[in-house]
């Protein structure tokens, strides 16, 4: 399965990315972890991203694409992959098309993650993120450990840099720019399926579970 997360931040992409991709062995590709990834290690295309990202704006196409031509032959290796926070805007999803072409990878959905503005704000607000392997909580929603660490590996949690009041305006701004072609784009390739962001994370699993296993056949 070759599956396209698409949907605003805060939407459950990351979470259910995760979590389906585990379901079905898929190579989870997320843009936003990868380049997160490239500051940890101080690399000099962390150093470029990590100005774009603090201020929520998008990194440019370049850099992004190039990241994501990477993985996607990595992906050959496994049996599809869930890429999570790529195509941001048209160009990208231009740029996806060619690599596809190339490596003769046929795309099966993109799930649009539907998701209110409040809903959005509230997701950021109160998330939390293991600092050591990456998994997303939510103070109320999806809480972590009662000790206050990640359930899934002990870790530290912290809040993201780019989840601050006046970071999350701007990045529901650029979405909020780029998302409706992109819609409109996948629409009209017949690929796009719609899930409410707006449902609980147990919910949002359930109706995506439904759509991989029906997909699936
Ligand atoms: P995310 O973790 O998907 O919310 O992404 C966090 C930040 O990484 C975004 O606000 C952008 O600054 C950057 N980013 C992630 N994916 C992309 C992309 N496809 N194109 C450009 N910037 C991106």
């Amino acid at each position: 399965m070759r599956a396209i997360f698409l949907g605003p931040p805060g939407a459950g992409k990351g979470t259910q990315a995760q979590r389906i991709s585990e379901a079905y062995q898929l190579m989870h590709i997320s843009t936003g972890d990868l380049l997160r990834g490239t500051i940890k290690d101080n690399s000099e295309l962390g150093r470029k991203a990590r100005v774009y990202m603090e201020r929520g704006e998008l990194v440019p196409d370049e850099l992004v694409t190039a990241l994501v031509r990477e993985r996607l032959r990595a992906a050959r290796r496994h049996r599809g992959f869930i890429l999570d926070g790529y195509p941001r805007n048209q160009a990208q999803a231009l740029a996806l098309d060619e690599i596809l072409a190339e490596e003769e990878i046929p795309l099966d959905l993109v799930v649009h993650f539907e998701t209110p503005v409040e809903v959005v704000r509230d997701r950021l607000m109160g998330r939390r993120v293991c600092s050591s392997c990456g998994t997303n909580f939510h103070l109320k929603a999806l809480p972590p450990s009662p000790n206050g660490r990640c359930s899934r590996c002990g870790g530290e949690l912290m809040i993201r840099p780019d989840d601050q009041d006046q970071t999350v305006e701007q990045r529901i701004r650029v979405y909020e720019d780029f998302a409706r072609p992109l819609v409109k784009f996948y629409r009209k390739k017949d690929l796009l399926h719609k899930v409410s962001g707006a449902q609980t994370a147990g919910d949002q699993y359930a109706e995506l579970k439904r759509l991989f296993e029906r997909k699936a056949k």
